[in-house]
């Protein structure tokens, strides 16, 4: 009952709360391009999880997502499908950053990153990391080249924006908060707000979080536009 209520404050009355997933949910039904679905089939997905189901759709239309999930439940390609495809629909004739995924470790952003590179297969979408434990020197040169997407941790991405010359967020049409509640945790909340305000507002922004704290409420509230929140149980996923 007491975790019910935490629900009840934390979702408005209007949006969906729980999900059951659809048995005949496939990612051939959601309108994906052909170098999606053969990035899709490159790394062996065949039936979308429950929040691939309940995500992609919403993403793709350009809303704000907030998601609850649990750790493998397949949050990766559930953001990353509707944002590759979405640059493949808008494609820039210059090289630009246009995606930034903020993960808490650099194992996250690696790990999410790999999947990334694999789902883009069939694409000409170009990634790199920001993260520490490499040498500042040789991401500065990689985030120069204006790769599509970044992935980065809260820390090391403000030193890029702080420091190296000629790196803006300005062009940035896309945020993902990955594991946002550990994120928080973590103690990067000054950092995140610093990283979302310097961000146009016209931007796509999407959170995910296995937890909803009153701290990740906050965030959702601070830096995010009116969106859907999609609150999938574990246990069906
Ligand atoms: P999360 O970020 O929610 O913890 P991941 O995106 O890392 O979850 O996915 C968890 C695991 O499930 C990974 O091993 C991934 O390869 C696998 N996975 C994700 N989506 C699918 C899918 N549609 N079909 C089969 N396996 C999947
Ligand atoms: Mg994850």
């Amino acid at each position: 009952a007491a975790e019910a209520a935490k629900k009840a404050a934390f979702f408005a009355p209007e949006d969906e709360i729980t999900f059951n997933p659809d048995p005949s949910a496939s990612f051939q039904n959601m309108n994906l391009s052909r170098p999606i679905l053969r990035g899709l089939a490159n790394v062996g997905f065949t039936t979308p999880t429950l929040i691939q189901q309940k995500a992609i759709p919403v993403a793709l239309l350009g809303k704000d997502v907030v998601g609850g999930a649990q750790t493998g439940s397949g949050k990766t390609a559930a953001f990353m499908v509707p944002i590759l495809e979405r640059l493949l629909y808008r494609p820039k004739k210059v090289p630009t950053t246009r995606v930034l995924i903020l993960c808490p470790t650099r194992e996250l952003a690696m790990q999410a990153h790999s999947v990334a590179v694999k789902l883009a297969a069939y694409t000409d979408i170009k990634f790199a990391l920001a993260v520490g434990g490499l040498s500042l020197k040789v991401q500065e040169a990689e985030l120069k080249k204006r790769p599509d997407v970044v992935f980065a941790t809260p820390g090391r991405f403000i030193d890029h924006m702080r420091n190296s010359q000629g790196f803006g967020v300005e062009t940035i049409e896309i945020v993902v908060m990955d594991e946002a509640d550990r994120m928080l945790e973590d103690g990067f909340a000054d950092e995140l707000n610093e990283i979302i305000n310097t961000i146009p507002k016209s931007r796509q922004t999407m959170l995910f979080s296995a937890t909803m704290t009153d701290s990740v409420d906050k965030l959702v509230r601070l830096s995010l536009n009116r969106p859907v929140r999609l609150m999938v149980d574990s246990k069906k996923s």
